[in-house]
């Protein structure tokens, strides 16, 4: 078996995080439910967990700290946040404020209201502009995060009531924003009118839940109700009470990268299975590219269903080609970005016997920065493929996104400044494709989608994002 060492960094492109709110109409320990569901939700976020719960009415106990959710939580951070009747938990990839604990999250705060905790995904492209509003006006701020912001402009606006403060502070975040709020003991989820990020609400006996995804919704053996529509703001009170509300009107648009690469396969997100998107993907690509080859293999783990959609409708076998190390553990969080990149290494394992000798078809999800296509082609050819043809389940990636997904300049993407045919030679291809977009769009349930990355076409617009526009949203 040969290997090669890619950089954690390098390794596809990554989801600013991951939520989880639970809310019960009896006290009991569920920041371990928390800790399952964040547990389920790793993969959107592996820099630094936390969990906050709401105790003697208006107090509130957290315990956050960087590190991967089972190396954050022992028996005995667990045991410090007591038994509660509302909690909320996060997983955090930092692509604003840096990787530091004063950033991890929940955003923990003394508020009008008495204290508070929020849990947020997403990216809101205006926050420095509202920050520096906020300072002139003598606020003080922590941390450098969008999230804290977030929390700061709700409070301003609570003169009535906290879901006053969400509802007028929403209408001034231009971006992305999924959000579970604790406070007393009830929980509010909102997401934003776009629904860029994902967020479902689930039930298990009779306690009411929110995630991210819905493959933490069944880690917990909670039943999934439904997603929180876009603009909706949902608050649960600590009898079980449920109010529904929006601070803006639907403009439905949610990022269509969640189906190529961010969620798990094994989740729904807006009625849409993220496996079966991933399936039929691989099923069209076989239709549109016919080629001479022996076998079909995908870069794991997300390719891997496209691949098989692949092999089924192509007629030819699907094979393990590669084999990724999943374990990262405490070496990825290393406080600069220099040191994280040459310490942390993904080992990356080439099947040799399954494919010396034999002409391979290698699907992968996305190409976005094209270091990692080049290291496992040439990983592939030195253990034995005679050809290997890239298809890429995705369009070409040619724009960056503002919403919180780790690609934020035209420079890091590879499709941004080559085309295709110099990418194939990039990377060392013997030929390359790509689904094309209204494929892609069709294979994810015919929807409108944020395909902003691909061809510029944003949920919000690209001069109210890059300008941050406050007012944009109003
Ligand atoms: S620009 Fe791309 S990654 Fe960003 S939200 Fe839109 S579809 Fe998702």
């Amino acid at each position: 078996m040969r290997s090669v060492i890619i950089p954690a960094k390098e390794m596809g492109v990554h989801e600013e995080c991951g939520i989880v709110g639970v809310q019960s109409t009896k006290k009991k320990p569920l920041a371990r439910e928390v800790y399952f569901a964040l547990f389920a939700l790793q993969h959107r976020g592996q820099e630094s967990a936390g969990i906050a719960v709401s105790y003697d009415g208006n107090k509130v106990a957290y315990y956050k700290n960087m590190g991967l959710v089972s190396e954050v939580f022992s028996e005995e951070e667990l045991a410090l946040l007591p038994d509660t009747k509302a909690a909320i938990g996060h997983v955090r990839y930092s692509t604003t404020g840096s990787s530091n604990v004063i950033n991890a999250q929940p955003v923990v705060f003394y508020g009008r209201y008495g204290r508070m905790a929020l849990a947020h995904n997403g990216n809101i492209v205006n926050s420095t502009a509202i920050r520096d509003e906020m300072i002139k006006h003598g606020h003080i701020f922590q941390s450098s995060t969008d999230s804290e912001v977030i929390a700061a402009l709700i409070n301003e606006y609570s003169t009535e009531s906290v879901e006053q403060g969400i509802h007028e502070a929403c209408k001034r975040f231009v971006g992305a924003f999924a959000l579970v709020i604790l406070t007393g003991d009830k929980i509010i989820a909102v997401r934003d009118k776009y629904g860029l990020k994902p967020l479902v609400m689930g039930e298990k006996d009779g306690d009411v839940l929110f995630a991210s995804e819905s493959c933490a919704l069944d880690a917990i053996d909670a039943r999934v109700i439904r997603d929180v529509n876009p603009g909706e703001i949902i608050t649960v009170e600590s009898g079980g009470k449920l109010t529904s509300s929006r601070y803006a009107d639907p403009s439905m648009k949610p990022c269509i990268f969640e189906y190529v690469y961010l969620a798990r396969s094994d989740s729904t997100i807006d009625d849409v299975s993220v496996y079966d998107s991933r399936y039929e993907c691989g099923r069209m690509l076989a239709e549109l590219y016919k080629i001479d080859a022996d076998i079909v293999s995908g870069v794991p783990d997300s390719a891997v269903v496209a691949a098989r959609g692949y092999a089924e409708a192509s007629g030819l076998p699907y094979v393990d080609a590669l084999s990724k190390n999943r374990y990262i553990g405490r070496t990825f969080i290393q406080p600069e970005q220099s040191q994280r990149e040459s310490s942390v290494k993904i080992k990356l394992n080439a099947f040799r016997s399954n494919i010396k000798g034999k002409r391979l078809i290698l699907i992968d999800d996305s190409i976005v920065r094209g270091t990692t296509s080049k290291k496992i082609i040439s990983l592939l050819r030195a253990s034995g493929a005679t050809e290997v043809h890239m298809i890429v389940a995705s369009p070409v990636v040619k724009f960056p996104c503002y919403f919180g997904v780790d690609m934020e300049t035209k420079e890091q993407l590879i499709g941004g400044y080559r085309n295709e045919d110099e990418i194939c030679k990039i990377i060392g291809a013997d030929s390359l494709h790509y689904i094309p977009l209204e494929l892609l769009k069709k294979a994810c349930g015919g929807k409108d989608y944020c395909t902003g990355c691909f061809n510029a076409d944003y949920a919000e617009t690209v001069e109210s994002v890059v300008k941050g526009d406050k007012t944009a949203n109003e």
